[in-house]
């Protein structure tokens, strides 16, 4: 680099003139005789060249950047002009990047959602216009507070209370106006930042209202037929007709079925609706007692239905979706073992505090790649086999969504021959210790 100053012109000149300099003030000196006042008189004079013209520099560089260099000569012009090239370079670097910003910011303010950037308290830091809209945020005005203090719906605050960038929360009202709804997702981005972002979904929200309206009106319509043909049905004697007695069979046995399914779709109708039943103490012990002779029932005799470790706890929830949702599972292990079977009721503590109820079979068994599907309305894993058995693919889903309404998730282990496990699994806030001890219901039971 030194070197390569040295080869430009302009500080070979600068040399040039320095060496000249000197060789003048020698023989000034050698002429007058007095070659060291001669030289200290070149180089003084060189000094205060060299001084203003860092002086001018220095002058032109607090000057507003636009103005051109100074005019210097030498090495010193050729200084000056390098440090003009590199601020225009800047200067350029500088305009793209607020170009880029201001595009980026006109493109999240065209967002129909609300974009809203909090810092890792959750102040906020930067919002866009549909925040604007949606949350009647202003940036001027909020800039520093605490999100929180604007998402007031106590669904909003349990949401932010837990992890909230774990999961979406959907479907609830706006603070400004209830028959909006919203969807909120929160993210984390550079470093400790957050991405608040907030959707209006009241379209999807009504299209959903529209599909759960019609499913519960078609099924409520269904109801009173199915009744009245079930009746006849019922009346209709195999021996008055003998040659139609297998065929008489069938119509009962689907028409049954179909009663069955219009229940099951009331009931997932009912668990859908958007204000939860209120919560209340339920005993577990004769819960469990009941779900083990409702299996006793089914079964009539074909497996060996027994308790497992029946906790002393209670829980808290509606009993009687609770009681749909463990019969459902009751249900399910007789269906889906083949006789001579085992069938096990537990209600387990949880070292968390929590506890689940887990009905284990030993049955057929669900194949892996089934299992995430499983809870899906109509989802079966043979369709024969569980309309041979009196299934309506309904079941699990009526489970799930009433242990979503409690909090509680289903987890589902199962071996394909061997058998499966179903179990409820409820958080602490949910298990109470038992106002009684459950020492009746322990004992075994058999068919
Ligand atoms: P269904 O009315 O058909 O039983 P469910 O929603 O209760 O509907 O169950 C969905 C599917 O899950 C069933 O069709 C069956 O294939 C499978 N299944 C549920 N429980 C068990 C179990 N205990 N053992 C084996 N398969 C099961």
């Amino acid at each position: 680099m030194r070197l390569d100053l040295l080869s430009r012109p302009a500080w070979q000149a600068s040399l040039a003139r320095f060496a000249l300099l000197l060789a003048l003030a020698a023989a000034i000196g050698v002429a007058t005789g007095h070659i060291e006042l001669a030289l200290v008189v070149a180089l003084f004079g060189y000094a205060l060249f060299s001084l203003f013209n860092l002086y001018r520099l220095r002058v032109w560089l607090e000057s507003r950047q636009r103005v051109a260099p100074p005019d210097l000569i030498g090495a010193w012009g050729d200084v000056a002009e390098f440090i003009h090239f590199r601020l225009r370079a800047a200067r350029t670097r500088q305009r793209r990047l607020v170009r880029l910003l201001r595009a980026f910011r006109e493109a999240a303010d065209a967002l129909p959602d609300a974009v809203i950037v909090l810092d890792a308290q959750r102040r906020i830091v930067w919002l866009n216009r549909a925040a604007g809209r949606l949350l009647r945020l202003k940036l001027a005005r909020d800039r520093g507070h605490l999100v929180d203090d604007f998402l007031p719906h106590p669904q909003m605050r349990a949401w932010l209370a837990d992890q909230p960038e774990r999961e979406p929360l959907f479907d609830v009202p706006s603070p400004e106006d209830e028959g909006v709804r919203l969807a909120l997702r929160m993210m984390p981005y550079g470093g400790d930042q957050r991405l608040l972002i907030v959707r209006d979904i009241s379209v999807l929200a009504r299209l959903e209202q529209v599909r759960r309206d019609f499913v519960a009106n078609v099924s409520h319509e269904l109801r009173t037929p199915l009744t009245v043909l079930h009746g006849y049905l019922d009346m209709i004697e195999p021996d008055e007709a003998p040659g139609f007695a297998p065929m008489l069979d069938d119509l009962r046995t689907q028409s049954r079925r179909m009663a069955q399914i219009v229940e099951d779709l009331l009931t997932l109708s009912r668990l859908e609706a958007p204000q939860a039943p209120p919560d209340e103490l339920v005993s577990m012990a004769p819960m469990v007692a009941a779900l083990a002779r409702e299996a006793e029932g089914l079964s009539r005799g074909r497996h060996v239905v027994e308790l497992g470790e029946i906790a002393p706890l209670d829980l808290v929830g509606a009993p009687q979706y609770l009681h749909s949702a463990f019969s459902n599972l009751v249900s399910n292990a007789v269906r889906y073992t083949p006789p001579g079977g085992r069938i096990t009721i537990a209600w387990q503590q949880l070292p968390n505090g929590g506890a689940r109820l887990a009905v284990s079979d030993t049955g057929y068994g669900i194949p892996a790649e089934h299992i995430p599907r499983i809870t899906e309305r109509f989802y079966r894993v043979s369709t024969s086999r569980s309309r041979a058995l009196g299934g309506t693919g309904l079941g699990l889903s009526i489970v799930k969504h009433v242990l979503a309404l409690h909090g509680a998730r289903l987890e589902i282990e199962s071996e394909v021959g061997r058998g499966s496990t179903f179990a409820c699994v409820f958080g602490p806030e949910r298990a109470h210790a038992a106002a009684v001890e459950p020492g009746l219901v322990t004992a075994t039971v058999t068919s």
